[in-house]
């Protein structure tokens, strides 16, 4: 420890924090929830000059700290959202065609996750927990044709 850093570790911090005051304010804007790649799209769109790498490590940062809530496709893919009750424990309801998102609370599936957990000797858990499906718009949207499609048809939205 002879060398002091401390004027460029200053630097670094403002960068950081303006960098992530970037993703939250896009976050805030996008209600959907979006992968790594479509944020940093969007914030290259409009002018920031952002690395998809701090991106990445921001939103990382930023689940961590439960800022914002994450997601995990099947596909193994990420998925990060700005949570309306961000700093309390819930989980999302996503609709898989459009990914319009609903926060749900589940008292009783939490107390029934720590219940089996104690039955079993199990301690320091932790659970994923999302459900996906169709939402409304999405299934109606599905149902009535737009315009002339003879074979269209064969494909809803979800
Ligand atoms: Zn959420
Ligand atoms: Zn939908
Ligand atoms: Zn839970």
């Amino acid at each position: 420890m002879s060398e002091p850093v401390e004027s460029s570790s200053v630097e670094v911090g403002a960068r950081r924090t303006r960098q992530r005051t970037e993703v939250i304010a896009l976050l805030e804007e996008t209600r959907e929830f979006s992968t790594a790649q479509q944020l940093h799209a969007r914030l290259r769109e409009r002018g920031s000059r952002i690395g998809l790498a701090t991106v990445y490590r921001t939103l990382r940062l930023l689940t961590d700290s439960g800022e914002i809530g994450a997601l995990r496709l099947d596909s193994g893919e990420q998925l990060f959202r700005r949570c309306d009750s961000a700093r309390r424990h819930h989980h999302h309801l996503v609709c898989r065609s459009c990914g319009h998102t609903v926060e749900i609370h589940g008292p009783a599936v939490e107390s029934w996750m720590l219940q089996v957990a104690e039955d079993n000797g199990f301690r320091d858990i932790s659970h994923v927990l999302e459900v996906f499906g169709c939402c409304a718009r999405c299934a109606e949207g599905a149902d009535s044709p737009s315009g002339p499609t003879d074979d269209a048809g064969s494909s809803p939205a979800c």
